[in-house]
């Protein structure tokens, strides 16, 4: 069941911000207070509000352009209702994909909710769409659009909604990196034929990066998939690179039995990532050093807590949640694996989760049998999904019904053939059966 809509201004706060104490008063306002067109005099807003918003943003990241006020000004039931009529008058020109991270007021409108990569097949799955709006971020956009066909075009609403883990590894250090690497281990295989390096990037990564991936011998993956995926480029590679995520990384590979002693972190903005050869020569998967500002909020404290209120708890986590909090918790895996757990469990359940607050409290929501809470008492969503407003999402359909695609995300040709040839590696390798880890 989703939340039910109000009359309320417009520049409300994200789901549920209202009802408990939030990590930055920003997350009540309209998120266009945030952007502005080309050449404007506002200060750079960064992530905006939300868990991302002390982080650094690259120079470069798109900015979105100021919305009509039309839209800024309009109330959440005036358009809710504009959308409604523009994706009915549109119909199958159309399709709507909203991310499980995404504020409710945005998924009310979606017809396909999901993770990054069940969107991304959906979008795949429906080539008759002239447009997919993708109610994600930018990577995520920048896949459909590597999924989809020429003629289909990818919107994303807000374009500053970004993602401040993908951009923790831009292709300038990564490519410093690659070559620093090439001057350690040489480019010749071993007696089983196996390439030094083999470079896996998170889905949750720029098209450059995978186009990278895809043209140094690597592969995309997913939180799903990670394993299954470290597994292919084992028998590939005497190591692997893995990047951008640290903890998923991490995580897979302790649970593939690892040792930590064989994860070095690289660190772009040191010589050889921070290491000395030695402990590169010895590395089996190396930890490019990023990170989600969602997932990092989780502690093991709150599991503590979570544990000592409510003793028979189970606490689920997303991979992306530093590996002391997977450790900690009972059971980890992808968004898919946790509503996949909720779903099985019987009723008068009690689940402490670790992941974003949007999809939590949808959780709560659908499944009133059981007790379900965020593990981190603060609401602190997803800053760049929280850039995703419905007066965004009202825009651009209505753009597109007057003809107008607006906020087209277009991966060039010569980024777009590689990258293609990684997430295709991606889609051959089995998910396996370790989509998530129980203890
Ligand atoms: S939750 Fe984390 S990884 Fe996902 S889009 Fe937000 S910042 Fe990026």
């Amino acid at each position: 069941m989703l939340k039910t809509l109000s009359d309320d201004s417009a520049t409300g706060p994200t789901s549920g911000a209202a009802a408990a104490s939030s990590c930055s008063p920003g997350l009540t306002s309209g998120p266009w207070l945030l952007d502005a067109g080309p050449g404007d005099t506002l200060p750079a807003s960064g992530y905006g509000p939300g868990a991302s918003q002390d982080d650094p943003i690259p120079g470069g990241a798109p900015r979105q352009g100021a919305l009509p006020a039309s839209y800024t000004e309009a109330s959440e039931a005036d358009l809710h209702e504009r959308i409604r009529v523009a994706k009915a008058e549109l119909a199958d020109r159309v399709v709507v994909l909203g991310h499980f991270y995404q504020r409710d007021e945005v998924v009310a409108h979606a017809d396909f909710v999901g993770d990054s990569f069940q969107l991304a097949k959906a979008a795949r799955a429906r080539p008759d769409a002239e447009a997919i709006v993708f109610c994600g971020v930018h990577f995520m956009a920048e896949t459909a659009d590597l999924l989809s066909t020429p003629e289909q075009s990818v919107i994303l609403p807000n374009l500053a909604a970004g993602c401040s883990m993908a951009d923790m590894a831009d292709l300038d250090s990564v490519l410093e990196c690659w070559e620093q690497l090439e001057e350690v281990y040489g480019t010749e295989t071993d007696d089983a034929g196996r390439v030094p390096v083999i470079p896996v990037t998170y889905m949750n990564s720029s098209a450059a990066l995978k186009g990278f991936v895809g043209e140094h011998g690597g592969i995309v993956c997913t939180s799903s998939n990670a394993a299954a995926v470290l597994d292919w480029a084992f028998e590939r590679g005497q190591r692997v690179l893995f990047f951008p995520d640290q903890h998923l990384g991490r995580n897979t590979a302790k649970a593939m039995g690892i040792g930590l002693e064989q994860m070095p972190l690289w660190n772009p903005r040191k010589p050889l990532g921070g290491n000395s050869e030695e402990e590169l020569q010895d590395a089996r998967v190396l930890l490019w050093h990023g990170f989600c500002s969602v997932h990092k909020r989780f502690t093991v404290d709150q599991i503590a807590k979570a544990r000592a209120d409510h003793p028979d708890v189970h606490v689920v986590v997303h991979p992306e949640c530093p590996m002391p909090v997977v450790d900690a918790a009972d059971s980890a895996g992808s968004t898919d694996f946790i509503v996949k757990a909720i779903e099985a469990a019987p009723p008068g359940s009690t689940f402490a989760i670790g992941t974003e607050i949007n999809l939590v409290q949808r959780l709560a929501a659908q499944y009133p049998q059981h007790t379900i809470f965020c593990l981190d008492p603060v609401i602190c969503p997803c800053s760049t999904m929280y850039r995703i407003h419905p007066g965004y999402l009202a825009w651009v359909l209505e753009s597109l019904l007057a003809g107008e695609v607006v906020n087209r995300i277009t991966v060039a040709d010569e980024v777009a053939e590689p990258a293609r040839v990684a997430l295709e590696r991606m889609l051959s390798v089995a998910p396996g059966a370790r989509t998530g880890t129980e203890r």
